[in-house]
């Protein structure tokens, strides 16, 4: 007798149709698909660069053109879906995220070295997002407008814009396309989606989070390439009606210059990011939050502490506290529980952090740390000692230019109107934080700063998913925010209606 059975249903896998022997697809038109290149590019584990975690296509322009393409056909039909269908496919996209975030996190890992914890943050974070979106998204309105006509009512409405492009970096490689892809497509609008050639993986799971939530074909498509060959033709055709793009200053002023003029844009940018520290500063608080801020993943935010302006009062007490808690900072790979600080991310990065140490050198005092690290695991990766410099004056380069790294320049100051002005000479304003219980600096600080994310008592880095977040001077244009019920503003637009009888 043949005993039969009703055949298993497959758990829910993370491994994908767009993925293959450690190769990884692009998404267009609801296919995975190779590019047209045939070739691919490796995706390298910085704490071991001996450890390819994946295999990614190296894009043309031809592929990137198709992918706009399909983005252009999905539009009229995902900007007709009901909302509540589009935020369907967002929750259960976050309950993908959430159900792997594990494996998902360890990759991450892999790919970008932060430790797993905050891999596994960044996971949850992002299905949180995904799930903020698809709420949020459902109660954007319009306005009505008193007018001296009864037969007529005059209101504003809202439309997503067509196709929009997203290009994203290596250091959050996927919360931060979850903050731009969520909004864009809860407002109706289809997308091409590029994330960094360093960090690929992250992004791709959050693509194949949305295809197994449901999204129909083209709505989302991903393609992987370097940005010498897709960049132009997923930014510069006036078919793209938007670009939100996350990087470095140089690449977003480049795009911002390039892109056609009916294109908006939102280019989130470099920082050079202050800590003040108060003559009344509690002195292990201000240490704690310039480590935090400063070389928590390497130094590699945005919103890193790079600049800590210290009165020059507590100048040699804070100074002290400081170089022995980095001395004791434990270095190794993220997947490695208990260290402190991670490898930095790519080869690039290392090169750069490297020559900034060296230049600091030459213009400043080296306190600790600054070494390029080798022996044993350090062989592997690519590892420096988090670099504390003083005696950093406003004219020296590790005082002005981005560095991206663990380089903690300290500056004196000799009080409040001395620090603000030094805080705010520079090109950049992205985030800064003071360290002070005094009310009265509390209070100036946050109207005299010129920074889009102002902190009291807390990291420059971190930021709420639903509040705006964005810089001012070249850490951003001065078009849309990002985050927060504010994100949604810039994937929309708006029409005037006057409605008679
Ligand atoms: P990046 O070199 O500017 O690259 C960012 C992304 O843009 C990558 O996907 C890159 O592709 C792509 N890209 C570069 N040039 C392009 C072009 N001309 N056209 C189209 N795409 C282009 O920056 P990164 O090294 O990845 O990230 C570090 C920078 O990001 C730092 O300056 C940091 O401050 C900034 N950042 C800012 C924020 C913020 O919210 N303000 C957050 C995180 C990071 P490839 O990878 O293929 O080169």
């Amino acid at each position: 007798m043949v005993h039969t059975h009703p055949r298993a249903q497959p758990p829910r896998s993370p491994v994908s149709a767009g993925q293959r022997n450690g190769e990884f697809k692009n998404l267009v038109n609801g296919e995975w698909i190779e590019s047209k290149t045939g070739a691919c590019f490796d995706n390298i584990n910085p704490a071991d660069t001996s450890d390819v975690v994946g295999r990614f296509q190296a894009s043309s322009a031809e592929d990137a053109h198709e992918a706009v393409r399909a983005a252009s056909a999905a539009f009229e039909t995902w900007k007709r879906t009901p909302i509540s269908a589009r935020a369907r496919i967002l929750h259960h996209a976050a309950e993908y995220l959430e159900d792997h975030a594990s494996r998902f996190a360890e990759e991450l890992t892999r790919e970008q070295g932060k430790s797993l914890n905050l891999s596994k943050d960044e996971f949850l974070r992002s299905a949180q997002t995904l799930r903020f979106y698809a709420v949020e998204g459902q109660s954007l309105t319009g306005e009505t407008f008193p007018n001296d006509d009864p037969d007529m009512t005059v209101y504003t409405q809202r439309e997503p814009l067509g196709v929009v492009s997203i290009i994203t970096p290596w250091n959050f490689p996927v919360s931060i396309p979850a903050r731009k892809i969520a909004p864009a497509l809860i407002t109706g609008n289809t997308v091409v989606f590029k994330p960094s050639s360093d960090a690929p993986l992250s992004g791709y799971r959050l693509a194949e989070a949305l295809v197994e939530a449901g999204l129909p074909k083209g709505v989302l498509n991903f393609i992987t390439g370097s940005a010498a060959d897709v960049g132009a033709a997923i930014t510069e055709p006036a078919v793209i009606r938007a670009v939100s793009f996350t990087g470095s200053t140089a690449a977003g002023e480049h795009i911002h210059r390039s892109v056609a003029f009916t294109t908006r844009t939102q280019m989130e940018l470099g920082g050079k990011n202050p800590l003040i520290v108060m003559e009344d500063a509690d002195l292990d608080k201000a240490v704690d939050l310039a480590i935090k801020g400063g070389l928590s993943l390497a130094g590699q935010a945005c919103t890193g502490t790079s600049r800590v302006l210290v009165m020059a009062s507590i100048k040699a007490e804070f100074t002290a506290k400081l170089v022995t808690k980095v001395k004791a900072l434990k270095i190794g790979a993220g997947l490695t529980s208990g260290m402190d600080m991670g490898p930095l991310a790519t080869a690039k990065q290392l090169e750069t952090v490297k020559r900034y140490i060296e230049y600091g050198k030459r213009e400043a005092t080296l306190l600790c740390g600054g070494e390029h690290l080798s022996g044993g695991i350090y062989d592997r990766g690519y590892y420096v000692s988090p670099a504390i410099f003083a005696d950093v004056t406003q004219e020296m380069r590790i005082a002005r230019e981005e560095i991206f790294g663990p380089v903690i320049a300290i500056i004196e100051v000799s009080g409040y109107a001395d620090a603000i002005s030094k805080a705010n000479d520079t090109e950049y304003g992205l985030s800064a934080a003071i360290v002070t219980s005094n009310p009265r600096y509390i209070n100036d600080f946050a109207q005299d700063i010129q920074s889009g994310t102002v902190k009291i008592n807390r990291t420059t880095t971190g930021n709420l998913i639903n509040a705006p977040f964005g810089g001012l001077k070249q850490s951003s244009t001065s078009t849309f925010r990002e985050s927060g019920r504010t994100g949604l503003e810039f994937y929309t637009q708006t029409k005037t209606v006057y409605r008679g009888c």
